[in-house]
Parts: C-alpha cells; structure tokens; sequence
C-alpha cells in the first residue's frame, strides 16, 4: 500500500499519521481522498504465470482470494497497526473473533493459560467451553497479581499469559511489563485485549507480543459496526495470518470501509469523550451517594499510579459503586429514569451508554463484590453538563422512597 505517511516515519504527531495512513498516495493521480471500497471474493489473473506469481508472492499482500482482503482491508490493516504500534495487524469480523483468533494460534491440547479473573466474560466463556473441551487448562489469576506472584503460577506448558487492563467492569489495572517479564522469562507469549487503552497503551512498548482490540468500540466509533484486529510485530506475524486464515476468519469490506472512516475522527472523539469523562467522573466522586468511581486516571483509584506510568491518557468508560445502603434494585431504577444514559451493551460510540453491572460479574480468583451496587458509565459526545444534570436527577431521587415515585 503506497502511503506518505509511513516514509515520513514516526516523527510526525500521531494524528497527523492517522490523517494520511491507509490512503491512496497524493501522487498516484486516482483521483479519490479515500481508499474505493472493493468487495471481492474472487481476484482474477491474465494469464496462469501471473496466478502462480500472486501465490509465491506475498500472499497476504497482494491476494489470490478475497479471504486475505484486499486493498481495503490493507488500508484499515496500516492504520491499526499504527493506533498500537505494531507492524501488522489482521482484521476480523468482530472483537470476540480477534480473541479466538490469537487464543488459537497459540494453544493447543496439554498447553496451558493464565488469564486475569478481571477478563471480557465471552473471553472467559472461550477458556470455560471450546478451549477447555479442546485440552486447554485455564487457571485465572487477580489482575492486580506482582512479579512473584505471576512467576509463580507459570507451568511448564504454560503457553499464554493473558491481559486486560483495565479490568472488564472492575477496571483493575495491571502491570504489563512485570507480568511480561515473568512470561518471557518462562517462554510464554503474552496476549492483551487492548480495547479500552486504544493508542494511549502501546502494548509492544510494555512487553506484549499479540495485541487485540475490538475495533467495534472507538475505531469505528459509530455503535454500527463490529470488528476486531490482532495487531502483531514481524515475529508473530506468520502465527496469527496463519489462525486467521485457518479459521476462516474474513470481514466484510463494508464494515472495514466504515471503520476507515471512523478511524480518521479517532484522535478528536477519544481527546473530547475522554474529558467529558473526567468531569462526570469527578461530579460523581464528589457525590456523597458514591462509594467509589472506578476510573483509573482519578488519583483515587488503587493503580493510578501503574496507569500514569504505562498510559498516556484514558477512554470514557468507568464503573461507578454506589454506598452499600443503597440496593441493586434503588440503582436499577436510577438506571431505568435516565434520559441521556441508554442501557446497553458496548461502547466507544458517539452516544452515552449506561449498564447495571452487579449480579453480572464471574469472579474465581477475585471478589465479585465492589462495595455496593454498581454501573457502568460510557460517556459520549454530549455536553457533560448535560449528562450531570441527567444523572444528579436520578441520584437525588435514589433517597426517595419508592412509593412516592409511583404516585
Ligand atoms: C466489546 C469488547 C470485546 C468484544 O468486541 P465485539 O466486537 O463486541 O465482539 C472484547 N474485549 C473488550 C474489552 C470489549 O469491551
């Protein structure tokens, strides 16, 4: 894919990069801003000689199939690899596909997995059911786990040693580059579900080898879209091109199309979304009603600390905890009279989001408890002073009996 950007190297800001990555060079004389959207299962040749050369040739660059995608699915492949800061990056139909994806290209029967107690509830799903009736054992480990402590739990047929941070729901986060450490010290690979750091944790910086985003969230940006990348150096190329191809892993070129586009609106919507969540955040923490609001860039949080070293900033997804004297039931009604806040699962959207979060969470290494009834908040586009004063009316109301709510 010829691109300016890439010639001009790192050196340039990262939204300049995002601007001009994925783009059919200024110079080629195509006429167009955007790379055309090609859909295509079958790619044909002249002659047989020219078939045979796209075989031996890059495969994966140049394409003989419309399963290796082409040069849509290349541009989205370039700008992904550039949010994380890798060399490659293979696009899949969803979040949860690009999990499978790199679980699978490494684990086999009589291999091994730690994966954090804190993790994605269909990535646990995934240990529980097809991998552990496939001969993979998982043992889940506390996401806020030190060196020893991880050193500790590696076997000999340990194969992966898996991260999220921060935690689904519970939003722990984790020390990357010790439990990398311990890892590669044992020769294991270290995975990362990536999707809540997007650029601000460079995961290849901190010691992972295979990065996963669900593009569904801040890339495509637009709540109309699932997909997912496996973003890789050169080194562990081969083994994920070789899962996603295997599996029959392919994205539809619509879909990629679209997540280009909100790819280009990545660095404004995240720097906007992401400060909109600070202020509610802050309101909140200020609310006597509140117990604790779990957003790792609040000085409050237990890991501020690790999230100031390793991240260079935060998304607008955050769990409040309410005082334990309140009831699951009274916050659910809160929930239920919010008007800016639609319940819903994902995020990364434009919109608010708001999702009950007690009685849903699987913890077995960890306490499912957070000290009260809890919720998740992702914040959108809309003004914060709208959404505080959408949420004050619901928790000024949280002490009004329920009777005289009805009336
Ligand atoms: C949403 C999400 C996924 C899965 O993405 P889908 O595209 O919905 O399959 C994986 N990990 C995390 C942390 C997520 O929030």
């Amino acid at each position: 894919m010829p691109d300016d950007a890439r010639a001009h190297g790192p050196a340039m800001a990262f939204e300049t990069r995002l601007s001009q990555l994925g783009r059919p060079a200024k110079r080629a004389g195509k006429g167009t801003v955007n790379v055309p959207l090609i859909r295509a299962s079958t790619v044909t040749f002249p002659d047989c000689a020219t078939l045979r050369d796209a075989r031996l040739r890059r495969l994966d660059q140049y394409g003989s199939y419309g399963i290796h995608g082409l040069a849509t699915h290349h541009a989205l492949e370039d700008v992904v690899a550039e949010i994380e800061g890798g060399d490659r990056a293979a696009i899949q139909g969803s979040g949860l596909a690009a999990i499978v994806v790199a679980m699978m290209a490494y684990l086999k029967a009589g291999d091994h997995c730690l994966m954090p107690d804190s993790c994605y509830g269909p990535t646990r799903n995934l240990c529980d059911t097809l991998l552990a009736g496939f001969g993979v054992e998982t043992t889940y480990y506390d996401p806020c786990i030190d060196e020893a402590g991880i050193a500790k739990l590696i076997r000999d047929n340990t194969r992966v040693v898996y991260t999220e941070s921060p935690g689904s729901h519970s939003f722990e986060v984790q020390d990357v580059p010790a439990i990398s450490r311990a890892a590669h010290a044992r020769g294991a690979k270290v995975l990362m579900d990536n999707t809540w750091g997007i650029h601000h944790f460079q995961p290849f910086r901190h010691g992972v080898d295979v990065s996963i985003q669900a593009l569904t969230k801040y890339v495509v940006g637009h709540s109309d879209v699932l997909l997912g990348s496996v973003t890789v150096k050169n080194a562990e190329w081969p083994a994920i091109k070789n899962a996603q191809v295997t599996l029959g892993q392919y994205a539809s070129a619509d879909d990629v199309w679209l997540a280009l586009r909100g790819s280009r609106t990545l660095p404004v919507r995240l720097a906007r979304q992401a400060e909109s969540a600070m202020t509610v955040a802050r309101w909140l923490e200020g609310r006597p009603e509140v117990l604790r609001v779990l957003h790792p860039a609040l000085e409050s949080h237990p890991q501020h600390a690790l999230w100031k070293r390793d991240f260079s900033g935060s998304c607008s997804l955050f769990g409040v905890v309410f005082q334990p004297r309140y009831t699951m039931d009274q916050v659910n009604r809160l929930i239920d009279g919010l008007d800016l806040f639609a319940i819903g699962a994902s995020w990364g959207g434009y919109e608010s989001l708001v999702l009950p979060t007690t009685g849903t969470l699987t913890r077995v290494a960890t306490s499912a408890d957070l000290g009260g009834p809890a919720m998740r908040l992702h914040i959108g586009q809309e003004d914060p002073r709208d959404l505080i004063a959408d949420l004050g009316a619901g928790i000024a109301a949280l002490d009004t009996p329920f009777t005289a709510l009805e009336d």
